[in-house]
């Protein structure tokens, strides 16, 4: 049997990719939590066989897993986040499978999300998979992508999805795939993709420097706009106020049409009902940009062009 087994599945990016090069699996089994992506995953993949929080999973009792894949929360590895890395509630660090396993049999809680990264750790080790892909953000401390590294024993590929379509998203890709590349720059700008567009605009805190600062020392900010200068889309995260555009000289939201074109997604992928716009941002600025994956996932191809995965 050739099962894969997708941890943070969100709307399956992973699934997508492994779809558009035509790779076949028996089963392919997914952990996620979040019950709007699970909707829309199950809309456009009914066999997904989801297996709910991925902290419940016992990996002994799965058999066959040729490909582990998934994107552990970023949330405290971002810039955009608070940044405490992999910690317990009392700020100890956890920097390996045993000690968090040591700690989580303790009864220890742990910070935020990203500590779930051990969890995909366990399930590596449990399944014995064949393949993995891990993907996080590229602005995390080097401290953390060092500990990831030697958890997993090998070093990030970091790609910008730049490359290959109008948005800027960089990540960094822990990976055992052979041939692993950074693509090159297709040399897609956002108005390609949208006729008309100029660059991609975003509304972002700006500090004030004519007000001084707060009683408690931190300082006044307005909302400004900033326009990028490389004609791309800002990253898709999950609020919107960095989702825009400019053309002929005013800014625009994009909509999720649009948003889904630029993670290289069929339009309209995640227009499910009981959906919402805001949901449908939220996911979309979770997930992968499909083109990328679809590209790391074409090392697994061997000479005779068929896919390694095929192989029983
Ligand atoms: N790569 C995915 C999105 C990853 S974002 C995609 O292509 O869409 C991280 C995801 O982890 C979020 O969707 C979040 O809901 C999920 N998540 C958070 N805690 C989880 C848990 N305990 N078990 C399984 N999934 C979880």
């Amino acid at each position: 049997m050739n099962n894969v087994l997708s941890l943070f599945d969100g709307i399956s990016a992973g699934q997508q990719a492994l779809n558009r090069l035509g790779i076949k699996v028996d089963n392919y089994f997914a952990s996620e939590i979040d019950r709007k992506a699970i909707r829309v995953t199950q809309h456009r993949f009914p066999d997904t066989i989801q297996l709910g929080d991925v902290r419940l999973i016992d990996g002994k009792l799965m058999n066959d897993i040729k490909l582990i894949m998934g994107g552990s929360p970023c949330t405290d590895f971002t810039i955009m986040g608070h940044r405490k890395g992999m910690v317990t509630n009392e700020n100890v660090k956890v920097k390996n499978l045993d000690e968090y396993l040591t700690l989580k049999n303790q009864g220890f809680e742990f910070h935020g999300e990203s500590f779930l990264f051990w969890e995909y750790v366990r399930l590596l080790k449990e399944t014995n998979a064949k393949y993995f892909l891990l993907e996080n953000v590229a602005n995390m401390d080097i401290e953390w992508v060092n500990i990831i590294s030697t958890a997993l024993g090998v070093q990030p590929i970091r790609i910008n999805s730049a490359l290959l379509t109008a948005q800027n998203r960089d990540r960094l890709y822990w990976t055992n795939i052979p041939n692993v590349t950074v693509p090159e720059d297709k040399g897609v700008v956002l108005g390609d993709v949208i006729p008309g567009a100029e660059t991609g605009a975003g509304r972002r805190g700006i500090p004030d420097k004519t007000k001084g600062l707060k009683p408690d020392g931190r300082k006044f900010y307005v909302g400004k706009y900033t326009y990028r200068k490389d004609k791309k889309a800002n990253c898709l995260v999950c609020g919107t106020t960095t989702a825009k555009y400019i053309k002929d000289g005013q800014v625009y939201d994009l909509t999720p049409e649009q948003a889904e074109i630029l993670q290289s997604m069929e339009k309209g992928y995640t227009n499910i009902d009981g959906v919402s716009p805001s949901d449908r941002f939220h996911m979309l600025g979770n997930s992968w940009t499909v083109a990328v994956i679809e590209h790391l996932f074409a090392g697994l191809k061997t000479k005779k062009n068929k896919y390694e995965l095929f192989f029983r």
